[in-house]
């Protein structure tokens, strides 16, 4: 096979930032419980590689009933951010905090408070179930709406002069500029802040130009990875060409190449280099 590594690919700062803050946490504690509350990154194999550091990970989509399972020690908030609920509870309770959320979250964080504060309804675009939006709509619950789908922007009832729409920064490129214009539509007042981080955008724009001279692209990420979905999302919509997540070369099918001739290979913002270069090489030996 024509192999295409396509480029940027893999660890954003993010991804960098969070694990070198868990990596130095659990260095300056050995032998202490430390948590971390939630995946740091949505990739298994770093999961796995910081529980071997000590790091016991608490699996809860919702980081309020994992906080609620642990009593003492350290705990680690991921990169996706977490509520200023949470963080309370958690100080209430005396743990010693390692906040690993990353700066970009940390940015909407802010814009969506101060929105708010001013008296904004705020239109948050976001995926429900995700850790970034919980963390995001707790700045102000009454005032920020979570919005997934087209449906829910037309089920909208929003009864405000100064409107907001902002959106997760993991999110399709494309689909998120289609949203915040129905938005806009819905409510021609609403101030747009597009909220999608860098490393999203780049990773998107990178992978749909290479798909167009490939026959066929392979994502390596977790099916967890918003961002590593979104890239196989964006592969398929904008370039019309077929596209497989897998998480390792482990899950590669042959079959997925009877007949083509070229491979793209990208991979998501956490996932680490080391797994993308073995499904470079298995690819390349076929
Ligand atoms: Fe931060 Fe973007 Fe990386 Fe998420 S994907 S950790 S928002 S830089």
């Amino acid at each position: 096979m024509d192999v295409l590594k396509i480029t940027p690919r893999g660890y954003c700062h993010g991804v960098v930032e969070a694990i070198r803050a868990a990596k130095q946490t659990a260095k300056a504690h050995p032998g202490e419980k430390i948590r971390m509350l939630g995946y740091l990154v949505h990739n298994t194999h770093v999961t796995d590689e910081l529980q071997a550091n000590g790091i016991e990970l608490v699996d809860s989509d919702n980081r309020l009933e994992g906080l609620d399972r642990i009593d003492s020690g350290t705990v680690i908030f991921t990169a996706h951010g977490v509520s200023p609920l949470v963080k309370e509870r958690a100080a209430a309770r005396g743990l010693n905090l390692v906040d690993a959320t990353c700066s970009d979250v940390v940015v909407t964080h802010e814009l969506v408070k101060d929105l708010a504060e001013r008296g904004y309804d705020v239109v948050y675009i976001g995926r429900r179930g995700h850790p970034e939006p919980e963390g995001v709509v707790g700045e102000a619950p009454g005032q920020i709406h979570l919005v997934q789908d087209p449906q829910d922007v037309d089920a909208l009832d929003i009864d405000n002069d100064k409107i907001a729409v902002t959106c997760q920064t993991t999110l399709s490129i494309w689909d998120t500029a289609s949203m915040i214009k129905r938005v806009k539509d819905k409510y021609p007042q609403t101030e747009a802040y597009n909220e999608i981080c860098r490393a999203t955008q780049d990773r998107q724009e990178a992978a749909v130009e290479a798909a167009r001279d490939c026959d066929v692209v392979i994502v390596v990420g977790s099916q967890r990875s918003s961002n590593s979905r979104r890239l196989v999302q964006v592969v398929e919509e904008l370039a019309h060409k077929p596209a497989y997540l897998v998480d390792t070369a482990k899950d590669i099918r042959p079959e997925w190449f009877s007949g083509k001739k070229r491979v793209g290979v990208t991979s998501g913002a956490s996932t680490p280099t080391q797994l993308t270069r073995e499904v470079i090489e298995f690819l390349e030996a076929l």
